[in-house]
């Protein structure tokens, strides 16, 4: 039956089930599977874990082995008895405290980003974020939404973080910016892209630019501020004057907002920038022709369910750097998740 169907049959299955593997890799990382396993000094049966996370047998029999059969752990039969252990996947990148881990960035998926993700189809009519229907929050000031408690800030915070640990040395190379000796990272969030800096360029010095809460909870909660390079800034950048800087970086900033919000803002920063100097923008690049690549599309819908804004083309990027004074603006693709665009005064 299912090989007379054929390629369009078995596609609409694998796309139907996605949000469960989701699931899966949520569900296990917040019950803790993969560090109980890394702490454990040797594989684990299914009983002993279920006691130890203090789960129901028949469920985590049965989330254990989708786990194996996902490549996330891996089975070996010791006593008659199937015993787990995790694989190098799950080592490098699932388990909290390794230094590739992305288990922050999946808890804040499932936690958040989620939720928003089931009210997909009124996005789409409405043409908004979903805070409301999610969360019954008002949504006027996005990031009073998207900061609802002390604890989603730093959920927030933690779980962008991740990203830059892998991928913030290769974004930063993508244009030489040893010219760049002060430099502000507006949106700058816990100074993880700050750190990947200062450790690519040694020379410079890095202006960590965002709103107090998060500023505030930089300092307790994250260590960019142990490095004497890096210094913090407390502000609303539509609003409050902003740092006299060589390069200012726009990570993951402009994808929040509107076409108008973004060209103010990149009004105001072209008026604080030196002579000289640039502003080089982080996002996600989608083909020039709007319609791909696919993940970049996902993460615009994301922007559509969580935001006010949406991931674009270099050429729309064009369009809202030329009006606010900049030129020459470049892009580079870095073959990973994000790309950069760098554009000078
Ligand atoms: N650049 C960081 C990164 O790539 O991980 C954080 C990106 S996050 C999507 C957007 C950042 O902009 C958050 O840190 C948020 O607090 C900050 N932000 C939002 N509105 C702001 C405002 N009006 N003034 C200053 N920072 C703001």
């Amino acid at each position: 039956m299912c090989s007379q169907e054929g390629e369009g049959y078995r596609l609409l299955k694998e796309y139907a089930n996605g949000f469960m593997v989701s699931q899966v890799l949520f569900a296990a990382c917040e019950l803790g599977v993969f560090e109980l396993l890394a702490e454990a000094l040797e594989p684990l049966d299914s009983a002993a874990v279920s006691s130890r996370l203090g789960s129901s047998p028949r469920g985590t029999e049965l989330l254990l082995d989708t786990c194996v059969s996902l490549k996330l752990l891996q089975a070996a039969v010791r006593g008659g008895k199937a015993v787990y252990a995790n694989t190098e996947l799950a080592s490098t990148y699932l388990v909290r405290g390794s230094p590739r881990s992305q288990r922050d960035m999946l808890l804040y998926s499932g936690r958040t980003a989620y939720v928003c993700w089931r009210h997909l189809a009124e996005a789409v009519r409405e043409g908004r974020n979903q805070y409301p229907k999610a969360f019954g929050i008002p949504s006027e000031e996005l990031f009073s939404a998207i900061y609802r408690s002390e604890d989603e800030r730093l959920r927030f915070m933690e779980g962008l973080q991740d990203m830059w640990r892998l991928e913030g040395a290769s974004v930063l190379a993508a244009f030489d910016l040893s010219p760049f000796p002060l430099i502000c990272d507006l949106g700058g969030g816990s100074g993880a892209l700050a750190r990947a800096c200062v450790s690519l360029y040694p020379r410079c010095r890095v202006i960590v630019f965002d709103i107090p809460g998060v500023v505030q909870m930089a300092k307790t909660h994250f260590s960019a501020w142990e490095d004497e390079r890096i210094s913090f800034h407390e502000g609303d950048f539509f609003k409050d004057p902003l740092p006299e800087a060589d390069l200012y970086i726009l990570a993951r900033v402009l994808h929040d907002w509107t076409d108008a919000k973004c060209c103010h803002l990149l009004q105001r920063l072209y008026r604080a920038c030196r002579t000289g100097g640039g502003v080089l923008v982080i996002e996600s690049l989608l083909d020039a022709d709007g319609r791909g690549p696919l993940t970049t599309l996902l993460h615009s819908l994301n922007m559509l369910v969580q935001t006010e804004g949406r991931e674009r083309t270099p050429a729309q990027y064009g369009a809202l750097l030329a009006p606010a004074g900049f030129r020459d603006a470049q892009c580079r693709r870095t073959g990973g998740t994000y790309d950069a665009v760098l554009a000078r005064k």
